[in-house]
């Protein structure tokens, strides 16, 4: 899962981007609206954070180009406490969510997760595939209940894979969810980072799809097309 941190505080940048960086995300950083724009408008993004008051674009415009360019990634704004019309603003411009500032950590932490599981079509907190389960409120993955310990680019893989369970996920789709804009991208290394994982895991449940790339499913459908 990758995210998009648009916040021209840099303390406050630094803190989202450490805060997510740590509960497993890829993050992008933007600190104007413009850049913050343009890397909404190209990268693929599973959620974003998008401070309202920006130098350059402010934020509500930034949106608002979005999604008249037909960009439907979840967006979380973050707006000053006092200002009711900012989030009716924000909303209307297209936000799924709001946070007012000072916040909790935790806060945008759980409703980041809520946007992006919401946006992929899971209502639970808990996402299930056979034995295997993702808990994503705490970054857990379990098979049987026995806890498997993955790095943060195996969790990465395995978190998006479950989010999309049941479709076929392109390599490409999962080279630009799984790193950040600066990292040096290599697909070829997704067919490792998979082999690993599945040794992990110990269960049947994560696909080759030849020529079309992985797909989570339960263990008894394996096979069937
Ligand atoms: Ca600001």
């Amino acid at each position: 899962m990758r995210l998009l941190v648009v916040e021209d505080d840099p303390d406050l940048n630094r803190q989202l981007v450490t805060a997510f960086t740590e509960a497993g995300y890829a993050v992008d950083k933007a600190s104007d609206g413009e850049e913050g724009h343009f890397l909404g408008d190209t990268e693929p993004y599973d959620a974003v954070v998008l401070d309202l008051g920006l130098p350059v674009l402010d934020g509500v415009s930034v949106l608002e180009k979005w999604r008249r360019a037909g960009r439907k990634m979840p967006v979380l704004i973050l707006t000053a406490r006092d200002r009711w019309s900012d989030k009716v603003a924000g909303f209307d411009a297209g936000a799924d969510d709001y946070v007012a500032k000072p916040f909790h950590m935790e806060e945008v932490l759980a409703r980041i997760r809520a946007l992006v599981r919401r946006s992929a079509g899971h209502a639970s907190s808990e996402i299930a595939c056979g034995p295997l389960l993702l808990d994503t409120a705490g970054a857990r993955v379990t098979v049987d209940g026995r806890a498997i310990k993955l790095t943060s680019l195996e969790f990465r893989l395995l978190s998006y894979l479950m989010h999309h369970k049941g479709k076929v996920v392109s390599r490409t789709e999962l080279v630009e969810h799984l790193y950040d804009q600066d990292f040096d991208r290599d697909s070829n290394t997704i067919e490792v980072f998979v082999g690993r994982l599945r040794k992990k895991l110990g269960v049947d449940v994560l696909h080759t799809v030849r020529g079309m790339g992985y797909c989570v499913t339960e263990p008894e459908e394996a096979g069937k097309g």
